[in-house]
């Protein structure tokens, strides 16, 4: 494996103004005062000795990475890389014989931008946080796009050194479940979007695969979820997002045996939606031991749909005026379980955790089959006029093209297409 990591943030601990100095070729740094986190000089030796190429890309100036690079880690490395720009990126790679259409890539950062870079590069990710943690403030109404970098959908989350070289070494067992059920495997893991602790119940959201919109590593599975809504969706659709939800639902009981889980439902459709009932049908595709009921319902008389509700707002209170409780006694007290095919704003979840509260739920886990991350534009340029070409899924089959988006699409482009494999 081809292992780029990020310097800052990543393998030294300089979130601190007083390193940006340094950071910007003002003041040289001494080795001494470089704050190493502890262990990523054992980390960087590990996966030297492992045999993969490592390599660190950062955005800080050439005196101060050469230095960090070679002295304390002991790597080739690029400065000023202008992330998320690939071009020198991409130069220095194709210098080191590394060539990113055929070698397998894993970039490893702590912010957006190196996500961001690794999605244009079309490599995995793994966004490692080891620090700023404390995400346990909860505030409706910031909903959760604070979590930008999670926003940006990396392929991978990790909290600490160990799970990152466990990704780089076996990366398949580590893709989120439904990715993973997408390519045949058994894997359970989830983005941990949300947590929330209070003294005497939790409110967790954890999403499943990524819906992603632009260019992505190759285990984004933006075509498996327009297959949702397609009428003509296929069993093998339907029975790749059954498995998945089925085995991270597996996992809970073994990782977490701290909650027991009473009830796992679901957000239904309106009757009217096409394909009708269909969160429903994967529901009951869906295989765990943990007690299956039908919480909620929609109000008999609406008639616009929860889709078309855009914003924040008024998805809130879309739910909160239309969407029923069948029945207090399957929430009261209850530890409870929801599904939904996907997050974007999150305003549907907080919503459903409102309602849930309101009427006596105690802990509330709510899982989405997908989770909608921001789009990234790769650097393609139109063959026939110059300008960015963007790229667009055909929600009919899920295939990917480029677009030279013609004005009827809100565009300012030519209407020049081109196929992506
Ligand atoms: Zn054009």
């Amino acid at each position: 494996m081809v292992v780029l990591l990020d310097l800052d943030g990543t393998l030294i601990h300089t979130a601190s103004t007083k390193y940006k100095e340094y950071k910007d070729g003002i003041s040289q740094i001494s080795i001494e005062d470089v704050p190493v986190f502890a262990g990523a000089r054992e980390f960087v030796a590990t996966l030297t000795n492992q045999g993969h190429k490592v390599y660190i890309i950062s955005d800080s100036y050439p005196s101060y990475v050469k230095t960090i690079s070679e002295n304390i880690f002991h790597l080739e490395y690029l400065a000023l890389s202008d992330k998320p720009n690939t071009s020198k990126t991409l130069k220095f790679l194709s210098d080191k014989g590394v060539n990113v259409n055929n070698d397998d890539i894993i970039l490893v950062g702590d912010s957006s931008l190196d996500i961001h870079l690794g999605r244009k590069l079309r490599c995995k990710t793994i966004y490692l946080q080891l620090y700023n943690q404390n995400s346990e403030e909860f505030d409706d109404n910031d909903g959760i796009d604070e979590r930008t970098t999670l926003k940006y959908g990396p392929t991978y989350f990790a909290k600490n050194y160990n799970t990152a070289l466990e990704i780089v070494n076996f990366p398949s067992r580590h893709l989120l479940a439904i990715e993973g059920a997408a390519l045949g495997l058994d894997t359970c893991n989830a983005i941990r979007f949300w947590n929330y602790k209070a003294p005497d119940h939790i409110v967790a959201i954890r999403c499943l695969a990524r819906q992603e919109n632009g260019a992505c590593d190759k285990m984004s599975q933006a075509k498996i979820y327009y297959q949702i809504d397609n009428p003509e969706r296929t069993a093998e659709t339907l029975d790749i997002l059954a498995k998945g939800a089925s085995s991270y639902l597996a996992s809970l009981s073994r990782y977490s045996q701290h909650y027991k889980w009473d009830i796992f439902t679901y957000v239904p459709d309106k009757t009217t939606t096409t394909p009708p009932n269909k969160m429903k049908e994967i529901f009951n595709l869906i295989e765990t031991t943990i007690p299956k009921g039908d919480i909620f319902s929609w109000s008999d008389n609406i008639r616009t749909s929860l889709r078309q509700e855009k914003n924040y707002h008024d998805r809130s209170q879309y739910i909160d005026q239309n969407l029923k409780i069948n029945s207090s006694n399957l929430v009261l007290g209850k530890n409870i379980i929801v599904i939904d095919d996907q997050l974007t704003t999150g305003a549907t979840a907080f919503a459903i955790r409102k309602k849930l509260k309101e009427n006596g739920a105690n802990n509330i886990l709510f899982i989405t089959l997908f989770y909608m991350i921001l789009e990234v534009k790769d650097d393609k340029i139109c063959p026939k006029c110059g300008k960015p070409l963007s790229i667009k899924v055909n929600r009919r089959n899920g295939t990917k093209f480029y677009s030279c988006q013609p004005e009827r699409y809100g565009g300012d482009g030519c209407g020049y297409i081109e196929n992506i494999d």
